[in-house]
């Protein structure tokens, strides 16, 4: 049976060197950063693929698709497999969609929307963008290897996202063609608010393969780094700098003590049982913010230009959730939470969950901007993990006291904290791929679709 499909795939696109069915390419091409979760561990260990397909063009896209489609295989898309919880595994099998080699970046027009495919790097959209004057206006902390497809299929958010929101925000995502799992697949555009029915949902309803993604026009960042006696001083410094508009800031990050003991490769920016503010800021402002940091109490340990993705050190690899790989490297058993606290009472939800859970649970804030243009102290907290049942009691009590939680230890969409409760992604699915063949199990409240006789 899989010699069969290989043998047709091979024929669908023009170099069968592009269907691969080697065991150790497949399997870690069938997985990605689920290990993040203790919880997923075990549950996806052993999730595989049974080929994987690199698509070239969208016609490559749209073949396999239809020959997936009329043999009921699963398809599974996969960007660069950095995502986190498992949204690239596939549950059952099939054929693993490897769009990387689909990398171009086609132009960035004039009023700065870069048109591309959905392979391109992040970092290298970053960097062609600032040869042109342009800067994404948000990037994952996983910069480097991300791509832009997976980014707005898996992604949220991330640095850039204090000043311009989430991906789902402010129109970033302008239009994306997508190809559709029905009887007879087809590429259709979605502009402008008809893109939400697809972002963020995990490749269930959907293959991305030309998006349009507005860029921010480029600043000349700096990066700045200071330690505080408290968590509660760096916290209100960070998030003066954060909601204050006089501030042009690219991320205002806050880490309490022992977070900061995690970074060994920059330990000279860290002081011992310091709380640290980490802050990347335009240039011109940066005698500003030292004088402003040391008026609050802070003591400036690194201050420095942001030169582009490579840059040594580059701050933002502590950032938002790499934090939690730094913890994991310093500590197996540290896990983490994705929150959003409440900007009228966080201080009061700090509180409490110190109360209840002492140390068990470490403040690491990454500010960011509603939907509403609200500044809200985001946070990935590391959290020392014990059992399932455990890490559960914990996000009920934060929803009991008004934190939201993004389920990071669940490998479906709807507790993942992003399902839109109008449940347009869901409708397009049933539209898109009534069969349920794409990324299979990743969307539970959708059910196959019985055709009566
Ligand atoms: C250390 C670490 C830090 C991270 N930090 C952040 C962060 O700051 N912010 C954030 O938002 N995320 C973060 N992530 C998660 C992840 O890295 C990003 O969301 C990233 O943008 C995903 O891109 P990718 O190319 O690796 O996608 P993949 O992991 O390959 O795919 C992600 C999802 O998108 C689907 N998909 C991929 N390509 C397509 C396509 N063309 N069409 C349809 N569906 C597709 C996949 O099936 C999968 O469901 C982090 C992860 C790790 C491990």
């Amino acid at each position: 049976m899989l010699a069969r499909i290989v043998e047709e795939l091979s024929q669908i696109v023009a170099d069968a060197g592009r269907v691969i069915t080697a065991p150790a390419v497949v399997d870690r091409l069938s997985h990605d950063f689920y290990w993040y979760s203790p919880v997923l561990r075990p549950q996806l260990a052993g999730k595989c693929g049974d080929v994987v397909v690199q698509a070239i063009s969208a016609e490559e896209v749209l073949a396999v698709l239809r020959f997936a489609g009329k043999n009921e295989i699963p398809v599974t898309a996969r960007g660069a497999g950095t995502g986190n919880y498992g949204q690239c595994v596939p549950l059952e099998g099939g054929i693993v969609l490897d769009l990387s080699l689909m990398d171009k970046l086609e132009e960035i027009t004039a009023d700065g929307v870069a048109v591309c495919q959905p392979g391109l790097r992040l970092a290298v959209l970053e960097t062609e963008g600032r040869k042109q004057g342009w800067e994404l206006r948000m990037y994952p902390s996983t910069l480097a290897k991300a791509s832009v497809g997976g980014f707005l299929a898996g992604g949220s958010g991330g640095i850039g996202s204090v000043r311009h929101g989430g991906l789902r925000d402010f129109d970033t995502v302008r239009a994306f063609e997508v190809v559709t799992m029905e009887e007879e697949p087809r590429v259709v555009l979605h502009e402008g608010a008809a893109v939400h029915e697809i972002l963020h949902a995990w490749g269930t309803n959907g293959v991305l393969t030309r998006i349009w993604f507005a860029l921010a026009p480029a600043v000349e960042w700096s990066q700045l780094t200071a330690a505080f006696g408290a968590y509660e001083q760096a916290f209100r410094f960070t998030r003066a700098v954060a909601e204050g508009e006089q501030w042009t800031k690219r991320l205002a990050t806050v880490f309490e003590w022992p977070i900061p003991s995690f970074f060994t490769p920059v330990k000279q920016i860290v002081r011992e049982g310091k709380a640290l503010a980490l802050i990347m800021i335009s240039t011109e402002q940066v005698d500003t913010l030292k004088a402003a940091a040391e008026a609050a109490g802070g003591e400036i340990t690194f201050a420095g230009e942001f030169t582009g993705p490579r840059t040594q050190p580059l701050l933002s690899d502590y950032t938002w959730n790499h934090t939690t790989l730094w913890a994991m490297k310093a500590d197996p058993a540290f896990t983490y939470l994705q929150c959003g606290f409440s900007p009228v009472n966080c201080e009061e939800q700090f509180a409490l969950l110190r109360a209840r859970y002492g140390d068990e649970i470490l403040f690491h804030i990454e500010f960011m901007k509603n939907g509403e243009g609200v500044v809200i102290p985001g946070a990935i907290p590391i959290v020392r993990f014990t059992t399932e049942q455990r890490l559960n009691e914990m996000i009920a009590f934060c929803r009991s006291v008004g934190v939201f939680v993004a389920n990071p230890h669940v490998n479906y969409l709807e507790d993942g904290g992003r399902f839109r409760a109008d449940n347009i992604q869901l409708l397009a699915k049933q539209k898109y791929d009534p069969r349920g063949l794409l990324n299979p199990g990743k969307m539970i409240s959708f059910r196959r679709q019985v055709v009566s006789q």
